[in-house]
């Protein structure tokens, strides 16, 4: 269970690019990002940088790493799978939900390491830099220890926002204790920093009667979380039947910066103030929320509100892969459609939300999501040497409607290389594919 993207941190100069550095300092055209014991130690025109690799950057766009702020990574391993399997249950009875319950309780730890894996290394691939495992398959701790073991060789920033299980019954508290052994032996620079512990809440549970979780219920694991000093994170007002549940969670007086709220399609205003009245964070994922009939992303609304908003993948079960600009170019499209005016979300508006906006929403924003000196070095580079861009125009608008990960020319995550030259330097991608279809292999086996 063990990956090669431990790569050593490395003096590196990038040169010469389109810098979009998402911070104060702006644009630098021509611009250089010296990294140095995994920080960001310089930005400027014509850095000088002895003894420095260089990554030559002429003609590309240089950016912060994309930030991911919700993802099942799990069930990568079930890729495409939401109408259902051969032989099993699926679209006619009930969809992703349904298909991710019946297939979830047949996982063993090795099948979530290798569904894990590969969310990572496609992560990496598209760019993203920071990902929230939001891991609601945790039916053992070594399930945990599974996806984490992943994570951690993956390079990556995370958050593992340790959950419940997949069909979890809704009279048993989640498994607090492991949860707490788990943040008691917790290093105190896991993964040298880069992997933080929270909870997955199942809040209130679902819009449907049979997945209703009682307030006694959630009110103790959430302030099991809060004790432990954890993050936590929500599914929230997701299908219109599960409108009421952010103004609930505001009654009982659990809202604030500490608690992400995802999905809030069917929020009502009332609600989304609320959230922001408590500074309460939110991730929109756009392709999923469409594809499962949530109704529209509501991005703009939330803005306007000033709450802080990340982007997120949720699940490739739906949105069928991770491509962070496929997902900023529909919050943009989705945006401007509601509210009827092609400027209502600018490109440099939803490039934040993947960068600066979605590290400050999940509390990460002093580290990553921009580069500034100082901050950890997690930056792409994206070629235009491509028949899908090929010109370098606007580079924030070409990142939001015309990149593709296919672009990504160089991953860098905490001062690691883990892409470069369009090729995954932590990843045997034939021996990564072939461990993921043998996993499911024998999770279809198991299902019969
Ligand atoms: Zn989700």
């Amino acid at each position: 269970m063990t990956s090669r993207a431990s790569v050593s941190h490395v003096n590196l100069l990038i040169r010469g690019g389109y810098v979009l550095t998402m911070d104060s300092a702006g644009d630098i055209p021509g611009g250089d990002v010296h990294i140095k014991d995994g920080e960001i130690h310089a930005i400027g025109v014509k850095i000088d940088a002895p003894g420095a690799q260089v990554v030559a950057a002429e003609g590309k766009i240089v950016a912060p790493g994309l930030i991911d702020t919700h993802w099942h990574m799990w069930n990568t391993l079930l890729r495409g799978m939401s109408d259902g399997w051969p032989g099993g249950a699926g679209r006619a009875a009930g969809g992703y939900f349904v298909t991710c319950v019946g297939l979830g309780r047949h996982f063993l730890p090795a099948d979530t390491y290798a569904g894990t894996r590969l969310a990572c290394a496609e992560a990496i691939d598209a760019g993203i830099t920071t990902v929230h495992d939001w891991a609601h398959n945790i039916r053992g701790i070594d399930y945990a220890q599974a996806g984490l073991a992943a994570l951690r060789g993956s390079g990556l920033r995370a958050r593992f926002s340790y959950g419940y299980e997949t069909g979890h019954h809704n009279e048993r508290l989640m498994a607090l204790d492991d949860l707490t052994a788990l943040a008691s032996q917790w290093p105190a620079r896991d993964g040298e920093g880069r992997v933080q512990l929270g909870m997955a809440w199942r809040g209130s549970g679902g819009s449907n009667p049979a997945m209703r979780v009682a307030p006694w219920l959630y009110r103790e694991e959430i302030a099991a979380a809060r004790e432990l000093g954890l993050p936590v994170t929500v599914h929230a007002c997701g299908p219109p039947s599960a409108a009421g549940q952010v103004a609930a969670y505001a009654a009982d007086g659990l809202l604030g910066p500490d608690l992400q709220v995802v999905h809030m399609n069917n929020a009502s205003p009332q609600e989304i103030a609320l959230a922001a009245a408590h500074g309460t964070p939110v991730s929109v994922s756009p392709f999923t929320e469409l594809q499962i009939g949530y109704g529209q992303p509501v991005t703009g609304e939330l803005l306007a509100a000033g709450l802080p908003v990340g982007l997120s993948v949720d699940t490739t079960m739906l949105s069928g892969n991770a491509d962070m600009f496929a997902i900023m170019k529909v919050t943009q499209a989705c945006a401007n459609a509601r509210a009827h005016d092609e400027f209502a979300l600018t490109a440099r508006d939803v490039l934040r939300l993947a960068t600066s906006e979605g590290a400050r929403s999940l509390g990460l924003g002093d580290v990553t999501g921009s580069l500034a000196v100082g901050k950890r070095a997690d930056v792409i580079v994206v070629s235009v040497d491509a028949p899908n861009i090929g010109v370098l125009t606007d580079p924030a608008r070409l990142l939001v409607t015309a990149a593709q990960p296919s672009n990504v020319d160089t991953v860098i995550a905490d001062g690691r290389v883990l892409k470069r030259n369009g090729t995954l330097t932590g990843y045997d991608v034939a021996e990564l594919a072939a461990s993921a279809r043998e996993a499911l292999a024998r999770v279809l086996s198991r299902a019969g």
